[in-house]
């Protein structure tokens, strides 16, 4: 058994990282400012998008969004359960309904069919997860929200880096990023909308920063004039310029983690091939490009005869670390108890829900690591 304890995810910081900080630190600006402009503009050569627009994380991009498309009582987003509490969160604090909608049961992601059944005359949004760096069959999913003429963000917090049919997430459409420290690159905390529509990212703009008017200079500096005003009451979600640095750097680093993500991937799925207990997520027929995101497996329960709460609970014992991608969220317990949710609502979901635990995944593990956790992963197998 290894003598130290593995954890699920550690961001990789590098000297560079730091003295890119460290520069910003000393420069004399740390709030939102130049780093800021190079951040959004390096993200946007990065993934091909027209407007990058940097928060300080991916859920307040979810509250300014809500807050620009206007969602109130009486709105419906369309949103899998199987995700992170984020947008189902936002949906419920200003007054829409979250309307779930069951995943595939092995991709984990929902379907422009599934999508297409729920939606209503009172669906203002549709947002859709890619999942732990599958990515979603976005061109599908575009035409079901054009023909009902519903807006379409995609959440891609898993999935910098990823491809659809050789277009890079993010590059055309509007989606949103996170860079908390567990994700493809990391600023500590951080968000990014992305969109190819400028009035709605001008807006976003106004929103995360007190809802001051903006004129062409402030957005090239992400100052903002002394004398600018409220053109509508807004929040304060602006990204520390230190942050941004760190942005900038990682984002450099971009390709090199993800492939080395990509090798921890693949080491797994060769060296627990061989472990029925351990069903592997599975992976789209359509043409995309992982991004590498987590290793998430689904414990077979019944074969084992043990839960997953236990099985990770095992792993943890044994030094190694895991991770819960997700727990549903209609079932937690303000949605059962102010929407009613039940269990059996969504079974896919549900069934994946009871199952799914994540393995150590990040860009500075080692072969032994691995090895490691595949050891801990047979002799718990074995008792
Ligand atoms: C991490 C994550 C978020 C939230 O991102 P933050 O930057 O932490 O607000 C939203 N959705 C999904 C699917 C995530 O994994």
């Amino acid at each position: 058994m290894r003598d130290s304890f593995l954890p699920f995810s550690r961001p990789s910081i590098t000297e560079g990282d730091i003295s890119a900080v460290e520069k910003t630190l000393r420069s004399g600006w740390i709030t939102t400012g130049p780093a800021n402009a190079l951040f959004e503009q390096k993200f946007k050569d990065c993934i091909h998008c027209c407007e990058a627009v940097c928060m300080t994380s991916e859920t307040a991009v979810m509250q300014c969004l809500v807050h620009a498309l206007g969602l109130g009582p009486g709105d419906e987003v369309i949103t899998p359960s199987m995700t992170w509490v984020s947008m189902v969160n936002m949906t419920a604090l200003c007054g829409a309904k979250p309307v779930f909608v069951d995943c595939d049961k092995e991709t984990l992601m929902i379907s422009p069919e599934a999508v297409e059944q729920a939606i209503t005359p009172r669906t203002k949004l549709i947002v859709p997860v890619h999942f732990a760096g599958g990515i979603l069959n976005v061109g599908p999913l575009r035409e079901v929200a054009r023909k009902h003429g519903i807006m379409l963000v995609e959440d891609a917090a898993h999935a910098l880096g990823g491809e659809w049919n050789h277009e890079k997430v993010g590059s055309s459409g509007t989606a949103m990023f996170s860079f908390h420290p567990i994700k493809n690159i990391t600023t500590g905390e951080g968000g990014m909308f992305v969109t190819d529509d400028t009035a709605l990212a001008n807006r976003m703009r106004s929103l995360k920063f007190h809802g001051l008017g903006m004129d062409a200079y402030d957005r090239q500096t992400h100052g903002r004039a002394p004398q600018a005003q409220v053109i509508e009451p807004g929040y304060k979600f602006n990204l520390p310029d230190m942050l941004a640095a760190l942005g900038v750097s990682q984002l450099e680093r971009l390709e090199e983690m993800n492939a080395r993500r990509k090798a921890v991937f693949d080491a797994y799925y060769e060296k627990l091939s061989g472990i029925e207990e351990l069903i592997p997520l599975g992976l789209p027929s359509y043409c995309f490009k992982h991004a590498y995101h987590l290793f998430a497996v689904r414990l077979d329960i019944d074969k084992v005869g043990m839960s997953r709460d236990d099985f990770m609970k095992e792993l943890k014992a044994r030094n190694i670390g895991s991770g819960l991608h997700f727990r549903c969220v209609h079932l937690q317990k303000y949605y059962r108890e102010s929407m009613g949710c039940r269990p059996g609502m969504l079974p896919a979901t549900e069934w994946n829900s009871d199952r799914l635990l994540s393995l150590p995944m990040f860009p500075d593990m080692t072969e032994k690591d691995i090895d490691d956790v595949v050891w801990a992963i047979k002799d718990i197998l074995k008792k």
